[in-house]
């Protein structure tokens, strides 16, 4: 295979988590067995740095209507996508009269809400067909497809900002999309992109986040790379709590805006770190295994003392942690979950059912809570239950 940034094709295996289903196909109780497993491998490319998945499983079987990620359901999230709408507004465009904003993988409208608020005119493209039509209700003016340059060659306008969520690092026609993007931002827009960052991933052992969506997991370095071979440059980025480390970068056409201090600075964080190296893939693969072994000794041990035990979330990445560290019936009764779209549904892999928060009768023992990125939220919504003794019990503890 050729490096999905650089084309090159030296590459080092850096971490084999096995084999996995796909971590957004919930099951109902009939396909429960039947759900297909595919390698989850991260390669290292030599030549760029990149890390990167050698399976594609294919953007139809991923993206269909069977996601059921929702991003407007927590309200960290939505805080996050009014704050980025804010600044974005009030750095570039506030001056501006007429302005347009494109969500790529706009999910539920969250983000273009807020940026509607703000007088932007806002189109969303949304490859699920039931997660549009949510996000038209709400009347965000959204196209049900794959964003790549042929769908961007049938969009009219251009745009002030384009924003991509996470999503536009998922995608496995990454030129394609870049392309797109370049050839929709208007000189002097500005391409606001969030995406995991994986100096932080391997800081917290947050091995989880690796799954088939991410194709690929993006440094300020590799990204950069990507960008300059479309004409796009970062000029500047922050680190955000969000998703458990992220990092919001701000990219244009190259030349439209100098880079900032701060993404100076990053990037000699970065340089520092080592975290672009084969050697620090390697040291973070030797983690992953002992953290497998601390967490089901913590489990087993809660359930030689008869404690009962549900899931906290049932996020995507759960199912990575759940399927490499078998976590099934033996330990977990429930996964309790906020979104609608998941109720009644079982884990892909464990088979572990879901249920709504609100329909747990009465409180397990221990909370094992796979949506750890929400530690703050999940801490001050469960006060009342804290105080009556339920243990919350964080798999990947991330310090404030
Ligand atoms: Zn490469």
């Amino acid at each position: 295979m050729d490096c999905r940034v650089c084309d090159a094709h030296d590459f080092s295996l850096a971490i084999d988590l096995g084999h996995h289903p796909c971590g957004n196909l919930f099951l109902t109780q009939e396909e429960v067995g039947q759900e297909a497993f595919y390698p989850l491998r991260v390669l290292y490319c030599h030549n760029c740095c990149t890390a990167q998945l050698d399976h594609t499983v294919k953007k139809e079987i991923i993206y269909s209507d069977r996601n059921t990620y929702l991003s407007g359901v927590t309200q960290t999230l939505r805080d996050h996508f009014l704050k980025t709408a804010q600044e974005v507004d009030d750095r570039f465009f506030r001056t501006t009269t007429t302005k347009r904003a494109l969500d790529i993988g706009s999910n539920d409208g969250t983000q273009l809400l807020y940026y509607q608020k703000l007088g932007y005119e806002v189109l969303g493209v949304e490859s699920c067909k039931r997660i549009s039509e949510i996000a038209s209700e709400k009347g965000i003016p959204t196209l049900n497809a794959f964003f790549n340059l042929a769908l961007a060659e049938k969009i009219q306008n251009s745009f002030d900002v384009i924003n991509a969520s996470g999503v536009f690092f998922h995608l496995e026609e990454l030129h394609s999309v870049t392309q797109g993007i370049q050839k929709l931002l208007k000189r002097k827009g500005v391409f606001v992109v969030q995406f995991l960052y994986m100096k932080n991933i391997m800081e917290n052992c947050a091995f989880d986040q690796i799954y088939h969506e991410h194709l690929l997991f993006y440094t300020l370095h590799t990204l950069n790379t990507l960008l300059h071979r479309h004409g796009l440059s970062l000029f500047d980025a922050a680190f955000s709590t969000i998703h458990g480390g992220s990092i919001i970068a701000y990219a244009s056409h190259t030349g439209d805006y100098s880079a900032t201090p701060q993404l100076q600075k990053l990037l000699e964080a970065e340089e520092a770190s080592g975290c672009n190296t084969l050697e620090a893939y390697q040291s973070f693969a030797r983690r992953i295994v002992k953290l497998k072994e601390q967490n089901l000794t913590f489990l087993t041990e809660m359930k030689n003392q008869g404690k009962t035990i549900y899931g906290m979330g049932a996020p995507v990445k759960g199912n990575t942690l759940l399927n490499y560290f078998g976590i099934d019936k033996r330990y977990i009764d429930f996964l309790v979950e906020k979104n609608e779209l998941r109720k009644g549904l079982y884990s892909p892999g464990m088979h572990l059912p879901v249920i709504l928060e609100k329909e747990v009768a009465s409180p397990p023992d221990v909370y094992y809570v796979l949506a750890w990125n929400f530690k703050k939220e999940i801490l001050k919504n469960n006060e009342n239950l804290l105080r009556q003794g339920t243990q919350f019990y964080f798999p990947i503890d991330v310090k404030d």
